[in-house]
């Protein structure tokens, strides 16, 4: 199958009336995607493997053997996301197999399609939550205690969805059985845009973390409470916004406020507290220390989840560009499951296929059809070299 047909038929899960998806951890929709990777695994004989943090694995092959080179991303979004970031690189990696399928060409190692569960941490705030408990980069305590909007904590969550919390934790054995982990990925900004090309590969993931910011206050009447007689939250809480910015935009990092909770959010009420998380990444380590210095110390600040810089691995990096002929390779400020594994010890590649608009993360995200073959034609040529088809 082509990865449009694929993606095709992942577009109708989890789509809102405004366009953008949620498709959000142990939910309906999550149990639609496993469903949907499950059936294409099986239409192609691979066997499926649900490993202890709940990512699924299609093998070709015995990973007993080790040496597995696994492919893939994630099938989870953002709240109101786009319809490529995560399933294109699933999407692309079973296409893959079947392009080299259709050359009868059989491996000489395992291979896997992978599908890592709550990269985007939209539900349960920390990134790439799958990756880490597998590399054992969180605590499976601190995981299993991680609540949503609405209070539900991640071992709720997958007792509801029939799942089992209480094997949450670092898998050696899978991971030494991991060779290599190529992860095809829209890119997220405009470089390919820029060059005129449909396809790169990754060089480095900038560090990056998200923060959360407590502002305490008193709570009091909005109408009777005199101006000067006020301790107010929201003040100091929009006065760091704005000083965090700016010191962001003149050191060329990116910092943003996305999320922000009020206590207790009335129109008629100073708040007692307000709650916002900070999202901060930057090209180097210090650079990234600086813009979260810049929140003033009155506040408490909490980090959540830091990823330091990530290079991919420098010969498999020159080996998939030698295959695909001279691609460009570009550097992203975008955290991927493939940074977790880089960090864990395990080769790891990116390969970026063009966004025509530029954004992601919202429902303009975008990849053209034929952008979306020359991408999974370039896995299928990496593949088959990784994996020794013949
Ligand atoms: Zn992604």
């Amino acid at each position: 199958m082509s990865v449009n047909e694929l993606l095709a038929q992942l577009a109708p899960i989890g789509l809102t009336e405004g366009g953008g998806y949620r498709r959000f951890s142990w939910t309906s929709v999550d149990t639609d995607l496993r469903r949907w990777f499950v059936d294409q695994a099986e239409a192609r004989q691979l066997r499926v493997v649900k490993d202890r943090n709940a990512n699924l694995w299609a093998y070709n092959g015995d990973p007993g053997l080790g040496e597995v080179i696994a492919v893939g991303s994630h099938l989870d979004s953002v709240t109101d996301g786009g319809a490529f970031d995560g399933p294109l690189g699933v999407a692309s990696a079973f296409a893959a197999l079947d392009l080299i399928d259709r050359q009868g060409l059989r491996p000489q190692r395992p291979i896997a399609v992978v599908a890592f569960t709550e990269e985007e941490g939209a539900r349960f705030g920390v990134p790439c939550l799958g990756s880490r408990l597998l590399t054992g980069a969180i605590d499976p305590d601190r995981a299993r205690a991680l609540i949503d909007a609405t209070g539900v904590s991640v071992e709720r969550a997958m007792t509801e969805a029939g799942e089992d919390p209480t094997q949450l934790g670092a898998d050696p054995s899978l991971l030494a059985r991991l060779h290599t982990y190529v992860e095809l990925h829209i890119e997220q900004g405009r470089g390919l845009i820029d060059l005129g090309r449909p396809v790169a590969i990754g060089s480095e993931i900038w560090p990056h973390g998200r923060w959360r910011l407590d502002f305490l206050g008193t709570a009091d009447h909005a109408g009777t409470t005199r101006m000067q007689d006020r301790d107010d939250p929201m003040a100091t809480f929009a006065a760091t916004v704005l000083r965090v910015l700016d010191a962001a935009r003149s050191d060329g990092t990116r910092a943003t406020f996305g999320r922000v909770q009020v206590t207790p959010n009335s129109t008629n009420a100073i708040p007692s507290r307000v709650t916002a998380w900070l999202d901060a990444r930057a090209a180097t380590e210090q650079a990234l220390e600086s813009v979260v210095a810049s929140v003033v110390s009155e506040v408490t600040i909490t980090a959540e989840s830091v990823t330091h810089r990530v290079e991919f691995d420098q010969d498999l990096r020159d080996r998939l560009a030698a295959l695909l002929g001279g691609v460009p390779v570009l550097s992203t400020a975008a955290g991927h499951d493939a940074g977790v594994l880089s960090e864990a010890g395990v080769s790891t590649a990116m390969l970026f296929v063009r966004n025509p608009t530029g954004v992601s993360h919202s429902p303009r995200e975008h990849a053209t059809a034929e952008d979306c073959i020359v991408g999974a034609e370039s896995l299928a040529r990496v593949l088959t070299d990784l994996g020794g088809f013949q």
